[in-house]
Protein backbone atom coordinates (compact mmCIF):
# COMPACT_ATOMS: atom_id res chain seq x y z
CA UNK A 1 0.00 0.00 0.00
CA UNK A 2 1.48 3.29 -1.32
CA UNK A 3 0.95 5.70 1.84
CA UNK A 4 2.08 9.63 2.11
CA UNK A 5 4.11 10.21 5.54
CA UNK A 6 4.75 13.63 6.87
CA UNK A 7 8.06 13.78 8.06
CA UNK A 8 9.37 15.27 11.25
CA UNK A 9 13.02 16.64 12.29
CA UNK A 10 13.95 15.67 16.15
CA UNK A 11 17.43 16.14 17.20
CA UNK A 12 17.47 13.31 19.95
CA UNK A 13 14.92 10.40 19.38
CA UNK A 14 14.50 7.93 22.18
CA UNK A 15 12.26 4.49 20.54
CA UNK A 16 11.16 2.49 23.85
CA UNK A 17 10.35 4.21 27.14
CA UNK A 18 12.34 1.48 29.55
CA UNK A 19 14.59 2.40 32.19
CA UNK A 20 17.19 2.44 29.60
CA UNK A 21 15.58 5.01 27.29
CA UNK A 22 13.78 7.19 30.16
CA UNK A 23 17.35 7.02 32.16
CA UNK A 24 18.88 8.65 28.58
CA UNK A 25 16.29 11.60 28.49
CA UNK A 26 16.87 12.78 31.89
CA UNK A 27 20.64 12.99 31.90
CA UNK A 28 20.49 14.35 28.63
CA UNK A 29 17.84 16.90 29.87
CA UNK A 30 20.29 17.02 33.24
CA UNK A 31 23.21 17.93 31.37
CA UNK A 32 21.76 20.83 29.06
CA UNK A 33 20.45 22.30 31.97
CA UNK A 34 23.50 22.16 33.41
CA UNK A 35 25.08 23.79 30.81
CA UNK A 36 22.89 26.40 30.54
CA UNK A 37 23.51 27.62 33.67
CA UNK A 38 27.09 27.61 33.69
CA UNK A 39 26.25 29.74 30.47
CA UNK A 40 28.29 27.04 28.35
CA UNK A 41 25.41 25.70 26.20
CA UNK A 42 26.29 25.73 22.62
CA UNK A 43 25.51 23.28 19.17
CA UNK A 44 22.31 22.22 18.38
CA UNK A 45 21.05 21.85 22.00
CA UNK A 46 21.41 25.65 22.58
CA UNK A 47 18.40 26.28 19.86
CA UNK A 48 14.98 26.89 20.88
CA UNK A 49 14.03 24.75 18.54
CA UNK A 50 15.69 21.45 20.24
CA UNK A 51 13.58 18.66 20.09
CA UNK A 52 13.65 15.54 22.58
CA UNK A 53 11.39 13.04 21.79
CA UNK A 54 10.67 9.53 23.41
CA UNK A 55 8.58 7.11 21.99
CA UNK A 56 7.15 4.36 23.56
CA UNK A 57 4.21 1.34 21.86
CA UNK A 58 2.22 0.62 24.93
CA UNK A 59 -0.66 2.85 25.84
CA UNK A 60 0.91 4.17 29.14
CA UNK A 61 4.47 4.50 30.17
CA UNK A 62 5.05 1.10 32.16
CA UNK A 63 2.44 -1.14 30.85
CA UNK A 64 4.67 -3.12 28.73
CA UNK A 65 7.22 -3.74 32.08
CA UNK A 66 7.66 -6.78 33.96
CA UNK A 67 10.38 -7.92 36.02
CA UNK A 68 11.22 -9.91 39.04
CA UNK A 69 12.14 -7.70 40.40
CA UNK A 70 15.22 -6.78 43.02
CA UNK A 71 16.72 -3.40 42.22
CA UNK A 72 20.75 -2.98 42.75
CA UNK A 73 20.49 0.89 43.21
CA UNK A 74 24.08 1.66 41.92
CA UNK A 75 22.66 2.82 38.00
CA UNK A 76 19.61 4.49 39.49
CA UNK A 77 22.59 6.49 42.50
CA UNK A 78 23.76 8.21 39.54
CA UNK A 79 21.22 9.16 37.62
CA UNK A 80 18.80 10.74 40.36
CA UNK A 81 21.14 10.50 43.38
CA UNK A 82 18.53 12.09 45.59
CA UNK A 83 16.47 9.36 44.69
CA UNK A 84 15.74 7.98 48.49
CA UNK A 85 14.59 11.66 49.15
CA UNK A 86 11.70 11.21 46.36
CA UNK A 87 8.90 9.17 46.48
CA UNK A 88 10.61 6.69 44.08
CA UNK A 89 8.40 3.57 44.48
CA UNK A 90 10.45 1.36 46.06
CA UNK A 91 8.40 -2.07 47.43
CA UNK A 92 10.60 -3.21 50.57
CA UNK A 93 14.58 -3.42 51.05
CA UNK A 94 15.89 -6.70 50.86
CA UNK A 95 16.00 -8.03 54.12
CA UNK A 96 16.13 -11.92 54.15
CA UNK A 97 17.38 -14.13 51.34
CA UNK A 98 17.80 -17.59 50.23
CA UNK A 99 18.57 -20.02 47.66
CA UNK A 100 17.23 -23.31 47.71
CA UNK A 101 16.95 -26.71 45.72
CA UNK A 102 13.29 -28.31 45.58
CA UNK A 103 12.67 -32.02 45.03
CA UNK A 104 9.24 -32.86 44.37
CA UNK A 105 7.89 -32.20 48.01
CA UNK A 106 10.68 -30.75 49.84
CA UNK A 107 13.62 -28.04 50.07
CA UNK A 108 17.14 -28.05 50.63
CA UNK A 109 18.70 -24.52 51.82
CA UNK A 110 22.13 -23.54 50.09
CA UNK A 111 24.32 -22.98 53.04
CA UNK A 112 25.79 -19.97 51.53
CA UNK A 113 24.65 -17.48 48.34
CA UNK A 114 26.85 -17.90 46.01
CA UNK A 115 29.42 -14.94 44.78
CA UNK A 116 28.10 -12.28 42.78
CA UNK A 117 24.73 -13.84 43.18
CA UNK A 118 23.50 -11.59 46.78
CA UNK A 119 21.44 -8.68 47.02
CA UNK A 120 22.82 -7.01 49.90
CA UNK A 121 21.70 -3.13 49.95
CA UNK A 122 18.96 -4.25 47.27
CA UNK A 123 15.49 -3.20 47.31
CA UNK A 124 12.66 -5.16 45.40
CA UNK A 125 10.40 -3.07 43.29
CA UNK A 126 7.90 -3.63 40.45
CA UNK A 127 9.84 -2.63 37.10
CA UNK A 128 5.97 -1.17 36.05
CA UNK A 129 5.71 1.22 38.56
CA UNK A 130 9.39 2.24 38.89
CA UNK A 131 9.35 2.96 34.93
CA UNK A 132 5.82 4.95 35.48
CA UNK A 133 7.82 7.01 38.16
CA UNK A 134 11.20 7.57 35.42
CA UNK A 135 8.25 8.67 32.84
CA UNK A 136 6.76 11.13 35.39
CA UNK A 137 10.31 12.67 36.01
CA UNK A 138 10.95 12.90 31.94
CA UNK A 139 7.15 14.77 31.25
CA UNK A 140 8.06 16.97 34.50
CA UNK A 141 11.26 17.96 32.56
CA UNK A 142 9.57 18.88 29.16
CA UNK A 143 10.05 16.14 27.22
CA UNK A 144 7.96 15.10 24.39
CA UNK A 145 7.09 11.60 25.40
CA UNK A 146 4.17 9.90 23.47
CA UNK A 147 2.74 6.67 24.37
CA UNK A 148 0.77 4.47 21.64
CA UNK A 149 3.77 4.85 19.30
CA UNK A 150 5.66 1.86 18.22
CA UNK A 151 8.66 2.10 15.72
CA UNK A 152 7.63 0.36 12.66
CA UNK A 153 10.70 0.64 10.31
CA UNK A 154 14.02 2.25 10.01
CA UNK A 155 15.28 5.06 8.11
CA UNK A 156 18.43 3.56 6.82
CA UNK A 157 20.19 6.33 4.31
CA UNK A 158 23.84 6.30 3.19
CA UNK A 159 24.73 4.03 5.45
CA UNK A 160 23.69 5.47 8.32
CA UNK A 161 20.73 5.11 10.74
CA UNK A 162 18.00 8.38 9.78
CA UNK A 163 15.20 7.84 12.52
CA UNK A 164 12.02 5.97 12.38
CA UNK A 165 8.82 5.18 10.63
CA UNK A 166 6.30 4.71 13.62
CA UNK A 167 3.39 2.28 13.05
CA UNK A 168 0.61 2.83 10.85
CA UNK A 169 -3.04 2.72 12.49
CA UNK A 170 -6.44 2.04 11.47
CA UNK A 171 -5.34 -0.85 9.13
CA UNK A 172 -7.75 -4.34 8.58
CA UNK A 173 -7.15 -7.54 9.38
CA UNK A 174 -6.63 -8.16 5.41
CA UNK A 175 -3.89 -5.14 5.58
CA UNK A 176 -6.78 -2.65 3.69
CA UNK A 177 -7.02 0.90 5.25
CA UNK A 178 -9.98 1.11 7.92
CA UNK A 179 -12.05 5.05 8.80
CA UNK A 180 -9.58 5.69 10.75
CA UNK A 181 -6.53 5.29 9.05
CA UNK A 182 -3.62 7.30 10.30
CA UNK A 183 0.03 6.35 8.62
CA UNK A 184 2.62 6.68 10.73
CA UNK A 185 5.36 9.57 10.32
CA UNK A 186 8.62 9.83 9.58
CA UNK A 187 11.11 10.76 12.29
CA UNK A 188 13.81 12.19 10.94
CA UNK A 189 16.67 12.40 14.00
CA UNK A 190 20.09 13.17 14.27
CA UNK A 191 20.56 10.76 16.44
CA UNK A 192 18.66 7.57 17.83
CA UNK A 193 18.54 6.08 20.88
CA UNK A 194 16.49 2.13 20.56
CA UNK A 195 15.89 0.78 23.81
CA UNK A 196 13.05 -1.30 23.07
CA UNK A 197 13.75 -4.10 25.93
CA UNK A 198 14.96 -7.51 24.84
CA UNK A 199 14.18 -9.22 20.99
CA UNK A 200 13.45 -5.32 19.81
CA UNK A 201 12.17 -5.46 16.38
CA UNK A 202 13.92 -2.44 14.82
CA UNK A 203 17.18 -4.00 16.59
CA UNK A 204 16.74 -6.89 15.36
CA UNK A 205 16.61 -5.91 11.84
CA UNK A 206 19.40 -3.23 11.93
CA UNK A 207 21.95 -4.82 13.94
CA UNK A 208 22.31 -7.34 11.14
CA UNK A 209 21.88 -5.12 8.32
CA UNK A 210 24.67 -2.67 10.03
CA UNK A 211 27.08 -5.67 11.02
CA UNK A 212 26.98 -4.78 14.73
CA UNK A 213 26.99 -8.18 15.46
CA UNK A 214 30.60 -9.25 13.50
CA UNK A 215 32.53 -11.15 15.39
CA UNK A 216 29.60 -11.73 18.32
CA UNK A 217 27.88 -14.58 19.98
CA UNK A 218 24.26 -14.89 19.05
CA UNK A 219 22.29 -13.55 21.79
CA UNK A 220 20.64 -16.35 24.10
CA UNK A 221 17.24 -15.82 25.78
CA UNK A 222 15.52 -17.10 28.73
CA UNK A 223 11.47 -16.67 29.33
CA UNK A 224 10.42 -15.97 32.80
CA UNK A 225 6.39 -15.98 33.57
CA UNK A 226 5.21 -14.37 37.02
CA UNK A 227 2.09 -13.90 38.60
CA UNK A 228 1.69 -11.27 41.94
CA UNK A 229 -0.49 -12.85 44.44
CA UNK A 230 -1.67 -11.31 47.26
CA UNK A 231 -1.39 -13.45 50.29
CA UNK A 232 -2.51 -13.63 54.28
CA UNK A 233 -0.71 -10.65 56.22
CA UNK A 234 2.34 -11.86 57.18
CA UNK A 235 3.36 -15.36 55.85
CA UNK A 236 6.61 -13.91 53.89
CA UNK A 237 8.28 -10.79 55.71
CA UNK A 238 8.55 -7.18 53.07
CA UNK A 239 11.68 -7.75 51.28
CA UNK A 240 12.43 -12.16 51.32
CA UNK A 241 13.87 -12.47 48.41
CA UNK A 242 14.21 -16.37 47.36
CA UNK A 243 15.31 -18.34 44.38
CA UNK A 244 15.15 -21.84 43.64
CA UNK A 245 16.27 -24.13 41.23
CA UNK A 246 15.05 -27.62 40.42
CA UNK A 247 11.46 -28.68 40.76
CA UNK A 248 9.90 -28.88 38.54
CA UNK A 249 12.18 -28.14 35.57
CA UNK A 250 14.81 -30.86 36.94
CA UNK A 251 18.82 -30.80 36.27
CA UNK A 252 19.01 -30.60 32.68
CA UNK A 253 17.08 -27.70 32.08
CA UNK A 254 18.55 -24.73 32.90
CA UNK A 255 15.87 -22.01 34.46
CA UNK A 256 14.59 -21.34 38.19
CA UNK A 257 12.03 -19.80 40.43
CA UNK A 258 11.98 -16.64 42.12
CA UNK A 259 9.71 -15.72 44.99
CA UNK A 260 10.05 -12.28 45.83
CA UNK A 261 7.62 -10.40 49.08
CA UNK A 262 6.93 -6.99 47.73
CA UNK A 263 4.86 -6.30 51.16
CA UNK A 264 3.62 -8.45 54.08
CA UNK A 265 1.20 -9.24 51.50
CA UNK A 266 1.96 -9.37 48.37
CA UNK A 267 4.69 -11.97 46.44
CA UNK A 268 6.02 -12.16 43.24
CA UNK A 269 6.49 -15.27 41.80
CA UNK A 270 8.00 -16.34 38.82
CA UNK A 271 9.81 -19.44 36.47
CA UNK A 272 12.16 -18.73 34.07
CA UNK A 273 13.64 -21.23 31.78
CA UNK A 274 16.27 -20.64 29.06
CA UNK A 275 14.92 -21.34 25.25
CA UNK A 276 17.97 -24.01 24.22
CA UNK A 277 15.74 -26.46 25.50
CA UNK A 278 15.12 -29.77 23.74
CA UNK A 279 11.47 -31.51 24.34
CA UNK A 280 8.96 -29.42 21.69
CA UNK A 281 6.45 -30.30 24.39
CA UNK A 282 8.00 -28.15 27.17
CA UNK A 283 5.54 -25.90 28.24
CA UNK A 284 6.99 -22.72 30.53
CA UNK A 285 3.33 -21.62 31.70
CA UNK A 286 2.37 -25.57 32.47
CA UNK A 287 5.49 -26.05 34.70
CA UNK A 288 4.66 -22.91 36.46
CA UNK A 289 1.85 -24.14 37.64
CA UNK A 290 3.02 -27.35 38.71
CA UNK A 291 6.03 -25.28 40.32
CA UNK A 292 3.07 -23.86 42.79
CA UNK A 293 1.67 -27.22 43.70
CA UNK A 294 5.06 -28.02 45.51
CA UNK A 295 4.18 -28.34 49.40
CA UNK A 296 6.55 -25.47 50.24
CA UNK A 297 5.19 -22.90 47.52
CA UNK A 298 1.37 -23.64 47.78
CA UNK A 299 1.64 -23.58 51.58
CA UNK A 300 3.13 -19.58 50.79
CA UNK A 301 0.03 -19.11 48.34
CA UNK A 302 -2.85 -20.44 50.20
CA UNK A 303 -5.70 -18.24 51.01
CA UNK A 304 -4.45 -15.67 48.40
CA UNK A 305 -5.50 -14.56 45.62
CA UNK A 306 -3.52 -14.29 41.84
CA UNK A 307 -4.06 -10.59 40.86
CA UNK A 308 -1.80 -10.46 37.44
CA UNK A 309 0.28 -12.30 34.88
CA UNK A 310 2.18 -11.96 32.37
CA UNK A 311 5.96 -12.80 30.59
CA UNK A 312 8.77 -11.90 29.21
CA UNK A 313 11.86 -12.79 27.63
CA UNK A 314 15.38 -12.32 29.24
CA UNK A 315 18.77 -11.15 27.01
CA UNK A 316 21.24 -14.14 28.90
CA UNK A 317 23.83 -14.10 26.28
CA UNK A 318 26.30 -11.92 28.02
CA UNK A 319 29.30 -10.34 27.72
CA UNK A 320 30.08 -12.05 24.13
CA UNK A 321 26.76 -11.27 22.97
CA UNK A 322 26.60 -7.25 23.11
CA UNK A 323 26.58 -5.87 19.70
CA UNK A 324 28.89 -3.19 18.91
CA UNK A 325 26.79 -0.48 20.84
CA UNK A 326 26.56 2.81 17.87
CA UNK A 327 26.70 3.64 14.62
CA UNK A 328 26.26 6.02 12.43
CA UNK A 329 23.53 8.37 13.88
CA UNK A 330 22.31 5.24 16.76
CA UNK A 331 23.15 3.74 19.95
CA UNK A 332 21.81 1.07 21.65
CA UNK A 333 20.91 1.35 25.13
CA UNK A 334 19.44 -1.64 28.17
CA UNK A 335 18.44 -5.16 26.74
CA UNK A 336 18.23 -3.90 23.41
CA UNK A 337 22.45 -3.86 23.51
CA UNK A 338 22.03 -7.11 25.46
CA UNK A 339 23.07 -5.73 29.00
CA UNK A 340 22.26 -8.05 31.55
CA UNK A 341 23.92 -9.78 34.09
CA UNK A 342 23.07 -13.18 34.09
CA UNK A 343 24.52 -14.78 37.13
CA UNK A 344 22.55 -12.38 38.91
CA UNK A 345 19.54 -11.75 36.60
CA UNK A 346 19.34 -8.51 36.21
CA UNK A 347 19.05 -5.41 33.65
CA UNK A 348 17.58 -2.52 35.37
CA UNK A 349 20.42 -0.95 36.97
CA UNK A 350 22.97 -1.41 33.77
CA UNK A 351 19.94 -0.15 31.35
CA UNK A 352 20.31 2.71 33.64
CA UNK A 353 23.96 3.50 33.52
CA UNK A 354 23.84 2.52 29.71
CA UNK A 355 20.78 5.51 29.52
CA UNK A 356 23.51 7.77 31.51
CA UNK A 357 26.82 7.03 29.07
CA UNK A 358 24.27 7.10 25.91
CA UNK A 359 23.21 10.31 26.98
CA UNK A 360 26.73 11.94 28.16
CA UNK A 361 27.60 10.93 24.06
CA UNK A 362 24.87 12.60 22.84
CA UNK A 363 25.32 15.44 24.39
CA UNK A 364 28.81 15.61 23.69
CA UNK A 365 27.42 14.88 19.55
CA UNK A 366 25.14 17.89 19.93
CA UNK A 367 27.77 20.32 21.17
CA UNK A 368 30.13 19.18 18.39
CA UNK A 369 27.28 19.13 15.77
CA UNK A 370 28.76 15.84 14.70
CA UNK A 371 26.34 12.82 14.81
CA UNK A 372 28.73 10.08 13.02
CA UNK A 373 30.15 7.07 14.12
CA UNK A 374 33.61 8.51 15.14
CA UNK A 375 31.83 10.80 17.72
CA UNK A 376 28.89 8.29 19.18
CA UNK A 377 32.11 5.76 19.25
CA UNK A 378 32.75 7.33 22.64
CA UNK A 379 29.59 5.46 24.28
CA UNK A 380 31.54 2.25 23.67
CA UNK A 381 34.45 4.01 25.33
CA UNK A 382 32.34 5.45 27.92
CA UNK A 383 30.95 1.55 28.08
CA UNK A 384 34.39 -0.05 28.00
CA UNK A 385 35.73 2.05 30.99
CA UNK A 386 32.72 1.79 33.27
CA UNK A 387 31.53 -0.58 36.04
CA UNK A 388 28.86 -1.92 33.54
CA UNK A 389 31.77 -3.36 31.42
CA UNK A 390 33.31 -5.27 34.59
CA UNK A 391 30.66 -6.70 35.14
CA UNK A 392 29.89 -8.57 32.49
CA UNK A 393 33.31 -9.25 32.17
CA UNK A 394 33.24 -10.62 35.51
CA UNK A 395 30.29 -13.02 33.91
CA UNK A 396 31.58 -13.58 30.77
CA UNK A 397 30.58 -17.42 30.24
CA UNK A 398 27.84 -17.81 32.92
CA UNK A 399 24.93 -18.37 30.69
CA UNK A 400 26.74 -20.76 28.29
CA UNK A 401 28.28 -22.90 31.28
CA UNK A 402 24.95 -24.14 31.66
CA UNK A 403 24.46 -25.51 28.17
CA UNK A 404 24.70 -29.28 28.99
CA UNK A 405 22.88 -29.33 32.38
CA UNK A 406 22.75 -28.31 35.75
CA UNK A 407 25.15 -30.24 37.05
CA UNK A 408 27.92 -28.83 34.78
CA UNK A 409 26.58 -25.65 34.77
CA UNK A 410 27.88 -25.99 38.67
CA UNK A 411 31.14 -26.86 37.92
CA UNK A 412 31.45 -24.45 35.28
CA UNK A 413 30.23 -21.57 37.74
CA UNK A 414 32.71 -22.94 40.51
CA UNK A 415 35.40 -22.53 37.63
CA UNK A 416 34.37 -19.26 36.37
CA UNK A 417 34.59 -17.70 40.39
CA UNK A 418 38.17 -19.12 40.63
CA UNK A 419 39.33 -17.57 37.48
CA UNK A 420 37.53 -14.43 37.67
CA UNK A 421 34.97 -15.51 35.22
CA UNK A 422 37.04 -16.99 32.52
CA UNK A 423 36.41 -20.88 33.18
CA UNK A 424 37.56 -23.17 31.42
CA UNK A 425 37.65 -21.74 28.07
CA UNK A 426 38.06 -17.81 27.13
CA UNK A 427 34.93 -17.96 25.28
CA UNK A 428 32.54 -20.32 25.34
CA UNK A 429 30.48 -20.59 22.03
CA UNK A 430 26.73 -20.04 21.58
CA UNK A 431 24.10 -21.25 19.29
CA UNK A 432 20.78 -19.38 18.70
CA UNK A 433 18.56 -20.76 20.85
CA UNK A 434 15.93 -22.16 17.93
CA UNK A 435 18.91 -24.42 16.98
CA UNK A 436 18.28 -27.11 19.96
CA UNK A 437 15.28 -27.82 19.99
CA UNK A 438 14.59 -31.86 19.07
CA UNK A 439 12.18 -33.56 16.49
CA UNK A 440 9.08 -35.68 18.29
CA UNK A 441 11.09 -38.72 17.04
CA UNK A 442 14.52 -37.99 18.42
CA UNK A 443 13.21 -37.51 21.60
CA UNK A 444 13.46 -40.52 24.45
CA UNK A 445 9.76 -41.26 25.25
CA UNK A 446 7.73 -39.49 22.26
CA UNK A 447 4.03 -39.17 23.76
CA UNK A 448 0.83 -36.97 23.49
CA UNK A 449 1.56 -33.25 25.24
CA UNK A 450 0.78 -33.77 29.15
CA UNK A 451 -2.52 -32.87 29.53
CA UNK A 452 -2.82 -30.75 32.42
CA UNK A 453 -5.42 -29.50 34.98
CA UNK A 454 -5.87 -26.63 36.75
CA UNK A 455 -8.08 -25.84 39.66
CA UNK A 456 -8.75 -22.47 39.21
CA UNK A 457 -7.65 -21.48 42.53
CA UNK A 458 -4.03 -22.17 42.94
CA UNK A 459 -3.34 -23.32 38.93
CA UNK A 460 -4.92 -21.30 36.49
CA UNK A 461 -5.40 -22.17 32.40
CA UNK A 462 -3.47 -20.06 30.21
CA UNK A 463 -6.65 -18.04 29.15
CA UNK A 464 -7.55 -17.03 33.05
CA UNK A 465 -3.26 -16.10 32.60
CA UNK A 466 -4.21 -13.77 29.81
CA UNK A 467 -7.33 -11.92 31.46
CA UNK A 468 -5.08 -11.49 34.74
CA UNK A 469 -2.32 -9.72 32.07
CA UNK A 470 -5.11 -7.09 30.84
CA UNK A 471 -3.91 -7.57 27.67
CA UNK A 472 -6.24 -5.99 24.74
CA UNK A 473 -5.68 -5.35 20.97
CA UNK A 474 -7.38 -3.56 17.85
CA UNK A 475 -8.89 -7.28 17.07
CA UNK A 476 -9.65 -5.86 13.44
CA UNK A 477 -5.24 -5.43 12.86
CA UNK A 478 -3.19 -8.09 10.40
CA UNK A 479 -1.77 -10.09 13.13
CA UNK A 480 1.76 -9.17 14.35
CA UNK A 481 3.23 -12.75 14.34
CA UNK A 482 4.09 -13.16 10.82
CA UNK A 483 4.93 -16.56 9.25
CA UNK A 484 7.58 -16.69 6.49
CA UNK A 485 6.04 -20.02 5.31
CA UNK A 486 2.55 -20.87 7.05
CA UNK A 487 2.26 -24.54 4.97
CA UNK A 488 5.58 -25.18 7.25
CA UNK A 489 3.20 -24.85 10.23
CA UNK A 490 0.19 -27.52 8.74
CA UNK A 491 2.45 -29.85 7.71
CA UNK A 492 6.10 -30.70 8.21
CA UNK A 493 6.40 -28.99 11.68
CA UNK A 494 2.57 -31.07 12.55
CA UNK A 495 5.17 -34.12 11.93
CA UNK A 496 8.21 -33.39 12.84
CA UNK A 497 7.56 -31.22 16.18
CA UNK A 498 3.94 -31.30 16.97
CA UNK A 499 3.54 -27.93 17.16
CA UNK A 500 5.25 -26.96 19.70
CA UNK A 501 4.24 -23.33 19.20
CA UNK A 502 0.51 -24.53 21.12
CA UNK A 503 3.22 -25.09 24.17
CA UNK A 504 5.86 -22.81 23.94
CA UNK A 505 3.59 -19.39 23.57
CA UNK A 506 2.45 -18.58 27.15
CA UNK A 507 -0.62 -16.98 26.21
CA UNK A 508 -2.64 -19.54 23.84
CA UNK A 509 -2.01 -17.39 20.48
CA UNK A 510 -1.05 -20.02 18.71
CA UNK A 511 -3.86 -23.13 18.45
CA UNK A 512 -3.88 -26.15 16.24
CA UNK A 513 -7.72 -26.57 15.35
CA UNK A 514 -9.24 -28.90 13.14
CA UNK A 515 -9.59 -27.33 9.16
CA UNK A 516 -12.47 -27.80 6.54
CA UNK A 517 -10.63 -31.15 5.76
CA UNK A 518 -10.68 -33.03 9.27
CA UNK A 519 -6.72 -32.31 8.93
CA UNK A 520 -5.21 -29.90 11.92
CA UNK A 521 -4.90 -26.07 11.14
CA UNK A 522 -3.05 -23.55 12.68
CA UNK A 523 -5.30 -20.57 14.23
CA UNK A 524 -3.44 -17.36 15.88
CA UNK A 525 -5.56 -15.51 18.46
CA UNK A 526 -3.22 -12.48 18.11
CA UNK A 527 -5.01 -10.11 20.55
CA UNK A 528 -4.21 -12.97 23.32
CA UNK A 529 -0.58 -11.89 22.93
CA UNK A 530 1.75 -10.71 25.79
CA UNK A 531 4.89 -9.09 23.69
CA UNK A 532 7.21 -11.45 25.19
CA UNK A 533 8.74 -12.44 21.86
CA UNK A 534 9.13 -16.04 22.24
CA UNK A 535 7.96 -17.45 19.62
CA UNK A 536 10.19 -15.16 17.46
CA UNK A 537 13.45 -16.16 18.97
CA UNK A 538 12.38 -20.16 20.03
CA UNK A 539 9.84 -21.72 16.79
CA UNK A 540 12.45 -24.54 15.36
CA UNK A 541 11.80 -23.61 11.42
CA UNK A 542 12.94 -20.08 12.34
CA UNK A 543 9.42 -19.58 10.66
CA UNK A 544 7.92 -16.85 13.35
CA UNK A 545 8.50 -12.64 13.17
CA UNK A 546 7.40 -10.46 15.65
CA UNK A 547 6.49 -7.26 14.90
CA UNK A 548 4.74 -4.55 16.70
CA UNK A 549 1.10 -4.21 16.57
CA UNK A 550 -0.85 -0.91 16.43
CA UNK A 551 0.69 1.22 19.02
CA UNK A 552 -1.20 1.24 22.64
CA UNK A 553 -2.15 -2.81 22.49
CA UNK A 554 -0.89 -5.34 24.69
CA UNK A 555 -0.59 -6.24 28.07
CA UNK A 556 -0.50 -4.05 30.98
CA UNK A 557 1.18 -4.74 33.76
CA UNK A 558 0.03 -2.70 36.56
CA UNK A 559 2.19 -3.11 39.57
CA UNK A 560 4.10 -6.29 37.77
FE1 LIG B 1 4.87 -14.25 23.35
FE2 LIG B 1 4.76 -14.76 20.71
FE3 LIG B 1 2.91 -15.77 22.38
FE4 LIG B 1 2.95 -13.15 21.85
S1 LIG B 1 2.56 -14.78 20.39
S2 LIG B 1 2.71 -14.09 23.86
S3 LIG B 1 5.13 -12.78 21.65
S4 LIG B 1 5.09 -16.25 22.35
Amino acid sequence: MEVQRESMEVDVLVVGAGPAGLSAAIHLTNLIEAARERGELTGVAASEEFTLMVIEKSAEVGDHMLSGAVLDPVGLDELLPDWRDRDAPIAAPVVEEGIYYLTRTGRVRFPITPPGMGHHGCYVVSLNQLTRWLGSIVEEKGVELFTGMAGASPILEDGGFKGVVTDDKGIDKDGNPRSNFEPGIELRAKITILGEGPRGSLTGEVVPKLGLDEGRNPQNYLTGVKELWEVPAGRVKAGTVWHTIGFPLGLRHYGGSWIYAMSDELLSIGLSSALNYRDPRFDLHGVFQEFKTHPWISSLLKGGKMVRYGAKTIGEGGYFAVPRLYHDGLMLVGESAGLLNSKRLKGIHLAIKSGIMAAETAFEALTRENYSASVLSGYDERYRKSWVHQELWNVRNFHQGFEKGLFSGMINTAAQILTGGRGVKTRLDARPDHGFMCKLSEMPKARSPIERKFDGELTFDKLTDVYASGTKHEENQPPHMRLIDADICNDRCTEEYGNPCQHFCPALVYEMVEGDNGKLKLQISASNCLHCKTCDIVDPYDNITWVPPEGGGGPKYGGM
